[in-house]
């Protein structure tokens, strides 16, 4: 592999009229990025790339598959989980590429050279995993963290059972008033 060869990059004459899939699969390591590595990512990515063609505009939808390790939010036990991302983007190649569209501010939308070889999509990919990482992550079927929870659970009976009694004192005080 040549160092200069894009990771992920569809071949422009790959892009006819029509409906057409694209598969890819590398490591977390291969996109030698420090923030990809943070975020936890290891192992393989698969990277699934739909292109529409529809005239001069091209629709793109990539799709990853990746595993990533975090740390619980409330144990910090070590998790693993497969993330899903999904992107979208849109390619303009019509020769009328000055012509200013509303989307055309958009991230998504972009200009294709008519003279481009292929598209590099490594960025995209690089995005859409980062995008894929939840903000959140608590463990499920960790025994020490489900007793967290319990806690939780016991100090809400607690607090209803304390409800429950001051208001069987208060019947008490009812019925002896009325005695
Ligand atoms: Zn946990």
């Amino acid at each position: 592999m040549h160092k200069e060869h894009a990771l992920i990059a569809i071949r422009t004459t790959a892009l006819m009229q029509g409906c057409r899939d694209f598969d890819f699969t590398c490591t977390a390591g291969d996109f030698k990025d420090p923030e990809i590595k943070e975020a936890g990512f290891s192992g393989p990515v698969r990277v699934k790339v739909t292109a529409e063609r529809a005239g001069s505009e091209i629709a793109l939808l990539i799709e990853t598959v990746a595993g990533c390790d975090f740390a619980c939010d409330i144990c910090l036990a070590p998790i693993h989980r497969e993330l899903n991302g999904s992107y979208r983007l849109f390619f303009d190649c019509s020769d009328s590429g000055a012509q200013e569209t509303p989307e055309a501010d958009s991230d998504e939308y972009r200009i294709l050279d008519r003279t481009a070889v292929e598209i590099d999509l490594t960025e995209d990919v690089r995005e859409t995993l980062r995008l894929s990482v939840p903000m959140k992550v608590t463990c499920t079927g960790n025994p020490d963290c489900r007793l967290y929870t319990g806690t939780q659970e016991e100090q809400d009976e607690q607090a209803s059972e304390g409800s429950r009694s001051s208001w069987k004192d208060g019947l008490e005080k009812l019925k002896k008033k009325y005695r």
